[in-house]
């Protein structure tokens, strides 16, 4: 069976964590997962960034240098090449910080929760900047013009994730709403589906069945990088 879509769709695509990790990008709670690795509160808060950013930096450094030597896998290829078909009726958002899928060629990506390969002011309006240096352990905090410390573009738990207003206006208007790789246990994309479900057509793709299983019309389960390059059938 094929996900069918039709010149009146618009569709909706969910990534997290599981279409990288055939890309060698381990996945949040998999075994491997850097959370099992790092203690969430100490790398990953506001709170962290206040008591230790050279710790903070160090953590996102390490995240730096495996993702940059990363590469795309057929699952990221098969959503780049659905976008150059739908165009705008594709709205791709991911939870992932990582490239994948601008290497891939997407150019649309919204992503959710940052981009590991841009920093920001944590003080200042300046808009976050592509930046892929890393840092030495116990290293000195860059400075922005304004006298504020640089920190990742990343959104970090117990902060809002960015372009809520974007995705919630998208999930209105998705007639397929699909997600890829993702536990759903995370908020708020674990309730996507919800609010696309009733309108929109559920599809979920993945090794296991996410905690909100049953909020999805069906499940393909299997390797995000096995399924998705012969999953859609544009009409
Ligand atoms: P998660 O780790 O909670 O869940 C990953 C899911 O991927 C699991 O359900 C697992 O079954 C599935 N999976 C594993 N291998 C897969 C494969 N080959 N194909 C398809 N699916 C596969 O991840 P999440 O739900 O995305 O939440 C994790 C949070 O951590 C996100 O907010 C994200 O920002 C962050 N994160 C990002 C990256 C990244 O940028 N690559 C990596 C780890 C974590």
């Amino acid at each position: 069976m094929m996900i069918e879509i039709s010149a009146a769709d618009r569709v909706f695509i969910l990534t997290g964590a599981g279409i990288s990790a055939e890309s060698g990008i381990p996945t949040f709670r998999g075994a491997g997962g850097i959370w099992r690795t790092y203690r969430v509160e100490e790398v990953a808060s506001p709170h962290a960034w206040q008591r230790d950013p050279a710790m903070v930096w160090e953590f996102y450094s390490m995240r730096r240098r495996a993702a940059g030597a990363a590469k795309p896998n057929p699952g990221h290829f098969a959503l780049a090449a659905l976008e150059s078909k739908l165009g705008e009726r594709l709205f791709l958002c991911t939870q992932n910080v990582d490239n994948l899928h601008e290497q891939a060629g997407s150019r649309r990506a919204v992503h959710m929760h940052g981009e590991l390969f841009k920093s920001r002011c944590d003080t200042c309006r300046r808009p976050p900047f592509d930046d892929s240096r890393t840092y030495e352990p116990r290293a000195e905090i860059p400075r922005c013009e304004c006298g504020g410390q640089i920190r990742p573009h990343i959104c970090w738990f117990g902060e809002v994730p960015y372009d809520l207003d974007r995705i919630f206006q998208a999930l209105s208007d998705c007639t397929v709403f699909l997600a890829v790789g993702t536990s759903g246990v995370v908020e708020p994309a674990a309730s996507f589906v919800a609010r696309a479900r009733g309108r929109a057509r559920t599809y979920y793709v993945g090794p296991e069945e996410p905690a909100n299983a049953s909020a999805f019309t069906k499940s393909f389960l299997g390797k995000s990088g096995g399924l998705l390059p012969n999953l859609f059938d544009c009409k």
